[in-house]
This record gives C-alpha cells, sequence and structure tokens, in this order.
C-alpha cells in the first residue's frame, strides 16, 4: 500500500477517507511576523484581526473539529513559503482534533521573489523543496506530501516561471505532486501545463487549482484534455465566481463524465492577516465571500449536489478515490 505524509506521519493510502484537498488552517505574512512581533499575530494570542474570538490555534481547531463532525477525515494544507506555513500548529490541530492534514512544500507568490531566490536557479530552489519532502519540513520530521506554485493575475513572468521549472524539478527527483494555483481570468493555467510538460512532468501528477474560478467549460475542458486534475476549490469566494455558477459547473462537468479528474473543496482559511478588520467587513458586507468555510462543501455543496443526483460513485471518486490517486500518482 502506497503511503501519504501527513503532519503527524506517514498513513497508507487507503486511509485517507473522505479529503478535502485545498483548505488552509492559517495564513499570515511570516515576515511581518518576525519583524513586527509585536503587532503580529501569534497562534497563541488573540489576533488584532481576528475574524472570531479566540488565537489563532484555537480556532483553527474549532474550524477542524467541525470538518471532522461534518465526516472529513483528512485536508490538503497548501500553505507554502510566503502564507505562513508552520507545520508545527498543522500537528497541534491534528493532534487535537483527529483530523489528518496533508502538508506541502513550495513557494506562493504572483511574481515577487527575494534575492535568495533570484539569484538561484531552479535547480537549486528544488533542492529546497526535494528537502521538505525527504528530510523534513522546518526542522521537523514532518515530510512534505505535494508541491505548491503559483500564478496570478500578472501571468506566468520570468520569476514564476522559474518556480513552476523548480516545482516540475522537485517533482521529478521525489515523485511528489504539484499543486498550481491559477487564474483562469488571466488564462495562466495553458502555459503552467505548458511548462510541466516541457520538463517531462507526467500530467497526471498536476492539479490545476481554482480552475473553478472560471464557467467556461471549453477552457476547462481545454485542461482536462491535458490530463491534469483541476479544483473547483473555491466555494464561497464569491468575487471570483458565485456560488450557484460553481454549483452549475459541478454538475455540467459530472454530466461530461469528469468524476475522476475533479476535486471539490473551498480554499477556506481559518484565519487570514491580509486585510485590517474593517476592510474584512467591508468586503464580506460587499458579497466577496460568503458560507466561506471549511463547512461550506460537507455541509452544504455535496447535499445539494446529491439532491441533484450525484450519485453515490461520483461522490466517493471525487471526495476519496481521487485524493489517494493524486497523492500517490
Ligand atoms: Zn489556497
Amino acid at each position: 500500500m502506497a503511503q501519504v505524509q501527513t503532519v503527524t506521519g506517514p498513513i497508507d493510502a487507503d486511509q485517507l477517507g473522505t479529503t478535502l484537498i485545498h483548505e488552509h488552517l492559517r495564513n499570515r505574512d511570516e515576515a511581518v511576523e518576525v519583524q513586527w512581533p509585536m503587532y503580529a499575530e501569534t497562534a497563541e494570542e488573540e489576533p488584532p484581526h481576528a475574524v472570531a474570538p479566540g488565537g489563532h490555534y484555537e480556532i483553527a481547531v474549532r474550524e477542524a473539529k467541525a470538518a471532522v463532525d461534518l465526516g472529513v477525515k483528512t485536508i490538503g494544507e497548501p500553505t507554502a513559503m510566503f502564507l505562513g506555513r508552520d507545520v508545527n500548529l498543522m500537528r497541534r490541530v491534528s493532534e487535537k482534533t483527529g483530523l489528518q492534514i496533508v502538508p506541502c512544500t513550495g513557494i506562493y507568490t504572483y511574481e515577487y521573489l527575494p534575492q535568495f531566490f533570484l539569484n538561484r536557479d531552479a535547480d537549486q530552489i528544488a533542492d529546497l523543496f526535494v528537502a521538505d519532502i525527504e528530510r523534513g519540513i522546518q526542522g521537523t520530521e514532518i515530510k512534505a506530501a505535494f508541491i505548491k506554485c503559483a500564478a496570478d493575475e500578472p501571468g506566468v513572468t520570468e520569476n514564476i516561471e522559474k518556480v513552476h521549472r523548480a516545482a516540475a524539478r522537485a517533482s521529478l527527483r521525489t515523485g511528489a505532486p504539484i499543486m498550481a494555483h491559477s487564474r483562469p481570468a488571466s488564462n495562466t493555467g495553458p502555459r503552467q501545463i505548458e511548462i510541466f510538460e516541457e520538463e517531462g512532468v507526467d500530467l497526471s501528477k498536476v492539479q490545476i487549482a481554482h480552475t473553478g474560478d472560471t464557467d467556461d467549460l471549453d477552457y476547462i475542458e481545454s485542461l482536462l484534455d491535458k490530463g491534469v486534475w483541476i479544483g473547483l476549490d473555491r466555494y464561497g469566494l464569491e468575487l471570483f465566481l458565485p456560488y450557484e455558477k460553481r454549483q452549475e459547473t459541478t454538475k455540467a462537468l459530472l454530466e461530461r463524465g469528469y468524476a475522476d479528474r475533479i476535486f471539490l473543496s473551498a480554499d477556506s482559511v481559518a484565519t487570514l492577516d491580509w486585510f485590517p478588520p474593517d476592510v474584512i467587513e467591508q468586503l464580506i458586507a460587499a458579497g466577496a465571500a460568503r458560507e466561506w468555510t471549511i463547512r461550506l462543501v460537507p455541509e452544504k455543496v455535496l447535499p445539494e449536489l446529491r439532491e441533484w443526483g450525484m450519485t453515490e460513485k461520483q461522490e466517493r471518486t471525487m471526495m476519496v478515490d481521487n485524493p489517494i490517486r493524486w497523492l500517490t500518482a
């Protein structure tokens, strides 16, 4: 039996169970935390930008527990560098709640790279990803199970291409799958896939995250035709695509027989320091996000799809079998 790395150690792949492939326990600016600790949010204290009462750990535990109570056994946790990855926090949450958490390596940037990475080539960056996969993350024994990279509004610039090539080379060296954050509105998917192909990555290891931010079925099928996985993974983020359109897209893809290529998730974040609290309130009031939590898929998306006619087999394929197949490809 193939194994999958979690923050509490490797498990047999068939123990993953119902899996939300893309949910975050905490996102923050890791540089601010080091440079202005008096201002930044620590894991223990009540954060100044709290989206709910309690510290980050407490909120993450509450969200993880809610997912477990809804039958979720595992999450993919794609918090990489520049999103504030903290595998010790993940491990504590997992130990407290029983939620299995699958961590990643990689770099989350839309363009910026510090000098450290500007002056190193893709192979040298890949060395770091490989170290996380083979030796452990942040001085722990916890090993990364997949590699994250991103392309967004600026497109696949020189820096972004280098990170993608580094992700590809780390995947070739270790066998680890890749999750690539994409932006359909900027047509990033085809170029991201092209880079992985140029590097010789088997596209059955590649997941194009956030493909569900569009309801353009021609665009989506053009990616699927290449053999990649797609994430319909931002339910609740109304600013990118409203919930109802996301559901219509999922149904259309199920009707066309793509259950075996799809992941459903919300890209939720238990706590996030990106905005001051008054701005968060304004964004929510303006309808940017609605019911955007780790609970949304198990509590609402799946029951609605069952009501509509999703078969048990389709649900099992998306929520149980696909995570195993992608993580052990
Ligand atoms: Zn994400």
